[in-house]
């Protein structure tokens, strides 16, 4: 016997489990299915658990919307779940006097953008808020913030749990195909199996776009080519030379890398960018001597042997363009045709900032109120 449920949501990472949390929260009948033997063990732990303010998605995009919305969803949601996170307050710092308008350009995208708290810091207020920081100046946004990832995801589970849902692991989508009424999926198992859903999000990260082309009914045409690239993150232990985030200018991607606390006190740079052709989380630390020379631009006394080796983590993206230039694509019947299944591809940052703000985003265009 086949068996039928109302929705299914493929992959249980972040933006996995803030849909179906959002579809159960509405009296939805929800199956998560995950290929691993828990929830959360790809991209939605290997990041920088920065809650991003939403300063420099293009105006109107998707990234733009779901970033600023997310952002101000988790900043409620996170107090009443217990879930770890501070608005610790993020500097976007010019290191050469040349690229001080820079700063304020981007100010006015932000403005332009819908985000208003954001400033342009004086040499004062740098030196009190940051005195390790070397800077030509600084832009300063007080709501970005840090969160703990796992912690949000367990929230999302117990939520989507408490209504009815249930997380199916070590259950891996291997194709499918869409009928009038409904999607039949194909499923890993020992035999494998088939279940059937009236609504099918494909919400599988890295493996969204070999989900979709698996469908039968999907045509090819509509699943965009996948990108990835791999940032190491290097650690540092015994002293916190900033308490809160420091952006060097994105302009400078290829020379610089973020400083991000996380929640413990932990100092983490990073991450890099290196593109890879298969999703591979192995850590190369020759990579140790970019980071010096990268880190020593915002922080000059920092020492030799002070960086450890932290973790990597792998974009699922849509083009190699930097993060700030790629929108997210999340496709219903106005793409491919169905509205039975929706396909999200590119879920690279701010894919956990605006996680919450994406499951919203995801019922409205399934219909559901
Ligand atoms: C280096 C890095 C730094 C980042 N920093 C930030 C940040 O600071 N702030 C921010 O907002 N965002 C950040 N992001 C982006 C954010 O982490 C992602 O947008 C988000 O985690 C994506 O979540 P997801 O649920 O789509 O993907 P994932 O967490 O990858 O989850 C997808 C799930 O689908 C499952 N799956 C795959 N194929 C199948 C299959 N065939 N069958 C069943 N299950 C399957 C996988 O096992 C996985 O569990 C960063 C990303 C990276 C890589």
């Amino acid at each position: 016997m086949i068996e039928k449920v109302d929705c299914i949501v493929i992959g249980a990472g972040v933006v996995g489990l803030a849909i179906a949390r959002s579809l159960a929260m509405v009296g939805r009948e929800v199956i998560i299915l995950e290929a691993e033997n828990t929830y959360g063990t790809h991209t939605s732990t290997r990041n920088s658990g920065c809650i991003h303010a939403g300063i420099n998605y293009p105006q109107g995009s998707l990234k733009n919307q779901l970033a600023i919305r997310g952002k101000n969803l988790l900043y409620q949601y996170c107090p009443e779940r217990g879930v770890s996170h501070e608005m610790t307050g993020k500097f976007i710092v010019a290191i050469e006097d040349e690229d001080i308008p820079v700063l304020h350009e981007l100010k006015e995208k932000a403005n332009k953008n819908g985000l208003e708290q954001i400033y342009i810091a004086d040499a004062g207020q740098i030196k009190e808020m940051e005195p390790n920081l070397n800077c030509a100046g600084a832009l300063y946004s007080p709501t970005s913030g840090l969160i703990e990832p796992h912690d949000l995801m367990t929230a999302y589970l117990g939520d989507a749990e408490n209504c009815g849902a249930v997380l199916a692991v070590n259950t891996k989508v291997l194709s499918g195909e869409i009928f009038e009424k409904f999607v039949e999926l194909v499923v890993s198992g020992n035999p494998k199996s088939k279940i059937r859903c009236g609504l099918c999000v494909n919400a599988a990260g890295h493996g969204a776009q070999k989900i979709a082309a698996a469908i039968k009914g999907i045509s090819l045409e509509t699943v965009p080519k996948q990108f990835l690239t791999r940032g190491s993150y290097f650690v540092m232990y015994g002293r916190k030379p900033f308490n809160r985030m420091i952006y060097p200018l994105p302009k400078d991607h290829a020379i610089s890398v973020h400083v991000c606390p996380d929640l413990s006190g932990l100092n983490r740079f990073g991450p890099d960018v290196e593109i890879i052709d298969e999703v591979d989380y192995s850590f190369d630390a020759e990579r140790v001597s970019f980071f010096y020379d990268a880190i020593r631009r915002v922080l000059p006394d920092l020492r030799d042997g002070e960086l450890q080796p932290g973790y990597t983590g792998v974009r699922p993206k849509l083009s190699l363009k930097q993060a700030t230039s790629n929108d997210f694509v999340i496709q219903g019947k106005n793409q491919h045709g169905y509205d039975s299944i929706i396909n999200l591809y590119g879920i690279e940052s701010p894919g956990l900032t605006s996680s919450m703000a994406i499951g919203e985003y995801v019922k409205a265009l399934a219909g559901i109120i």
